[in-house]
């Protein structure tokens, strides 16, 4: 084979890969925006066809001598073809590995647990949801062991979504979380509360949508490229750099709730629109891994979104959309309200100081269950002790504690940390952005432009070009290092709380 011919033959295989990700994806987010109520299971025929059609042709024999003809041929190959074919071999590796059947039987098994979670959410019923959990768990432990072998499996699983990230990294950053921020939260427990009760006024639907669409406009997302859609959970789903899709979640009665959700999803959507277009339809395209997406979502939506420049910026222009609700506010008590502190039950609901705890509490429970010390059967109780321990709340049901989440049910173990990760990212990388340009001047001003063109440059532009370590290592300038995420929560919240 001539390097010429393979180089052609593993662009047609990927973007082949890309039409079936693509035919999927539009799939599903027509089942979770537009379509009818009952109308799953014609989708869920098609979406599991094209699911095997992908993984037969990328399991296929002759795609593992493809990359094997081209990793020989490494030191002729241009960067982003040795980069592809580095990924692609990676994935076959570890595909390979899987038995077909273990494979479509874990497909089968969380397509099945998604239903079953959601019944006993609803219901609040654990032990509905303990024997498919319990099998989610054997089938990871499995199933690392074929991701990389030589590693604990909990370590594995980690990897998985953020490279280089294991449980010594973790016990470290947690650690340090711990010992600053768990004094910090327990003196804001001793000072009077922050009185955000008109942030829980009547805010109709329809006004809240022309609101979404301003916010839209100040983050600078192209509405030629992107849109907004209505889901019971927010996420941003990306087809390719030109074609993004993000989706919130209107309360009536919370201004909030959809106004973070669109600015988080805006920041997923910002990273993805602005990955360099020469990746699409490859596996260089689009984010790197979850820590470094939640890095730069929690950035638009927290380090920006709830600072007091970009409060006060933006609330004349709130005021506009809701004078009866906001009368008698001031850009001060607004810009108060929305950081109001409070350890409580709900991950996705917590304000920017007690989220990490949440994660925490996940991440301890994972390791355990994982590593093989805790069974599943115990897993309410463990839950509902390190509530009381890390946040000092009472957890009156597993609705309201361990069934919160989604991710168990999908199999995902090993991803909550991203979360925290994330966060802690995004502030090292405030640091080094204050360096080289004014952002605080030009957010003051609702100016989000140079913000973005900078994490741009630093961040998105490099799409999977660089293993995800890497890129926050250049954008942070440096070791990432939990410090600078400590100090800013401790400085911000603080002041918020003159103690
Ligand atoms: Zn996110």
């Amino acid at each position: 084979m001539e390097l010429k011919e393979a180089i052609a033959k593993l662009t047609e295989l990927q973007t082949k890969m890309y039409a079936y990700r693509t035919a999927s994806s539009a799939l599903y987010l027509d089942g979770v925006t537009v379509a009818p109520k009952d109308t799953s299971a014609g989708r869920g025929v098609a979406l599991g066809i094209l699911a095997g059609e992908e993984h037969k042709l990328f399991a296929a024999p002759e795609v593992g001598e493809l990359i094997a003809f081209l990793k020989d041929k490494k030191s002729e190959l241009d960067e982003l073809t040795a980069r592809q074919v580095e990924i692609l071999d990676r994935n076959y590796a570890q595909l390979s590995k899987i038995p077909m059947n273990e494979y479509v039987e874990y497909a089968q098994l969380t397509n099945e647990a998604s239903d079953i979670w959601h019944r006993a959410k609803e219901t609040n019923d654990f032990e509905l949801f303990r024997p498919v959990l319990e099998k989610l768990v054997k089938f990871n432990i499995k199933f690392a062991g074929y991701y990389d072998g030589t590693k604990k499996p909990y370590d594995a699983l980690l990897n998985e979504y953020e490279r280089g990230v294991d449980m010594v990294y973790l016990d470290d950053f947690f650690a340090k979380v711990r010992s600053k921020l768990v004094p910090l939260i327990k003196k804001i427990g001793e000072k009077p509360q922050i009185d955000d009760s008109f942030l829980y006024k009547k805010y109709p639907v329809e006004i809240q949508r022309k609101f979404s669409d301003y916010i839209m406009e100040v983050m600078g997302l192209n509405r030629a490229h992107c849109t907004i859609g209505e889901t019971e959970h927010p996420f941003t789903l990306n087809f390719n750099s030109q074609d993004v899709r993000i989706t919130t979640n209107y309360s009536e009665n919370s201004l909030a709730d959809s106004l973070y959700s669109v600015i988080h999803e805006g920041g997923h959507a910002l990273y993805e629109l602005n990955v360099d277009p020469a990746y699409d339809y490859n596996c260089l395209s689009g984010g790197v891994s979850m820590g470094v997406h939640e890095s730069q979502s929690r950035f638009y939506e927290n380090i920006i979104g709830r600072s007091e420049a970009f409060a006060k910026a933006i609330f004349p222009k709130v005021k506009e959309f809701f004078p009866e609700q906001l009368e008698g506010v001031d850009a001060e008590m607004f810009y108060r309200a929305i950081n109001k502190a409070q350890p409580s039950l709900i991950r996705t609901e917590s304000d920017e100081l007690t989220y990490s705890f949440h994660v925490m509490i996940r991440y301890e429970i994972e390791k355990q269950l994982i590593g093989g010390t805790l069974e599943v059967k115990d897993v309410p109780a463990e839950w509902n002790r390190l509530y009381k321990e890390y946040l000092g709340v009472d957890v009156p049901d597993d609705t309201h504690g361990c069934l919160q989440d989604s991710h168990w049910s999908g199999g995902s173990f090993g991803y909550f940390p991203s979360y925290a990760l994330g966060s802690a990212y995004g502030v090292q990388m405030l640091r080094k952005m204050e360096k080289e340009i004014n952002v605080w001047d030009s957010v003051a001003k609702g100016d989000l432009a140079p913000v973005t063109a900078w994490l741009k440059e630093n961040v998105h532009k490099y799409g999977c070009l660089k293993d995800p370590a890497e890129i926050v290592k250049i954008a942070c300038g440096g070791e990432f290092d939990a410090k600078y995420y400590v100090e800013y929560l401790e400085e911000k919240f603080s002041k918020l709380y003159n103690l």
